[in-house]
């Protein structure tokens, strides 16, 4: 059996190949395995997974009883009651853990609930409706939510990636690599969302739309009026469209977000460091199956 968090995370990489691939193996799934285990385990993963049903850690690393030390939660973040779990798990085995995976997953019902409650833009109206018909949240229920916040706000695309977008979409090609470090210096400017707004109000504008913002913005970028072009293609793009585009990628973005957090939280863990426990973040993709890994993984 492998222990370091190589070794572990090197069995967990050939586990999931075997979901996606097969053929699956089982592993450790039998009476005999059970009665193996009656008195002692010693996993050599923690997982820190959302609650969602269609995310059972053991199926999608075709691993069994003993392997892993599982932590669900819906949202999968660590709050004092995770993060004491897992401190258990590597002060107690013997030897702790070699590895945590924190696994969040695409169209996590948490992060949308999140999502609603703090940016309800990023969502897609008629999931805003769906989600009102549910009865009202209770309060731990809001309390979880809450603990979603961060990750929610961290997720929140840039102008600069609206622009870049839809500057992408508008030639036909890739942004030049001017494009970009041209949006960072605006952004470096201060040259926000908000202050666009406020130029175009001083100039009699109350409200700006998105094709108004972009036209202004590739104006300054270009450092002359945008082409006729552009307006016209900005009309017939249609916000909505783009717009639908980048809620999913909001979406997507706060679950990979929560994770990155969540993951830093638990590397800043005492208990963690001193075990020498490796901490590894990563997506489930509920389309396909794929595990994604989003931070470094051991070497
Ligand atoms: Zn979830």
């Amino acid at each position: 059996m492998a222990t370091t968090a190589r070794g572990v995370f090197q069995d967990l990489l050939d586990g999931h190949k075997r979901y996606l691939r097969g053929p699956l193996i089982h592993p450790h799934t039998t009476r005999d395995a059970m009665l193996g285990l009656a008195i002692a385990q010693s996993p050599e993963v923690c997982i820190l997974a959302c609650a969602d049903s269609r995310v059972s850690p053991e199926i999608i690393f075709d691993l069994g009883l003993g392997a892993l030390f599982v932590v669900r939660v819906a949202g999968n973040f660590a709050d004092e009651d995770n993060q004491a779990s897992l401190e258990y798990a590597v002060q107690h085995f013997s030897p702790p853990p070699a590895l945590i995976v924190v696994l969040g997953h695409e169209r996590c019902g948490a992060i949308q609930a999140a999502a609603i409650t703090f940016d309800p833009c990023s969502v897609a109206p008629e999931k805003v409706a769906e989600f009102g018909h549910h009865p009202a949240p209770s309060a731990r229920l809001v309390s979880l939510v809450t603990r979603l916040q961060p990750a929610i706000l961290a997720s929140q695309p840039s102008d600069r990636a609206f622009v870049t977008s839809l500057y992408w979409r508008y030639a036909g090609q890739a942004p030049d690599e001017a494009l970009p470090s041209h949006c960072e210096r605006l952004a470096a400017d201060g040259v926000s969302r908000g202050q666009l707004e406020d130029e175009f109000r001083q100039g009699g504008v109350a409200e700006v739309n998105d094709s108004e913002f972009v036209t202004s913005l590739y104006w300054r970028y270009l450092g002359c009026g945008p082409d006729k072009k552009l307006d016209g293609y900005l009309d017939k793009v249609a916000r909505k469209h783009l717009e639908n585009e980048f809620r999913a990628h909001r979406l997507d973005n706060a679950v990979c977000e929560n994770v990155k957090l969540t993951v830093a939280e638990l590397q800043a863990n005492e208990v963690v460091r001193a075990s020498g426990t490796f901490v590894v973040g990563a997506r489930y993709d509920l389309d396909d199956g794929l595990v994604t890994w989003l931070t470094p993984t051991p070497e």
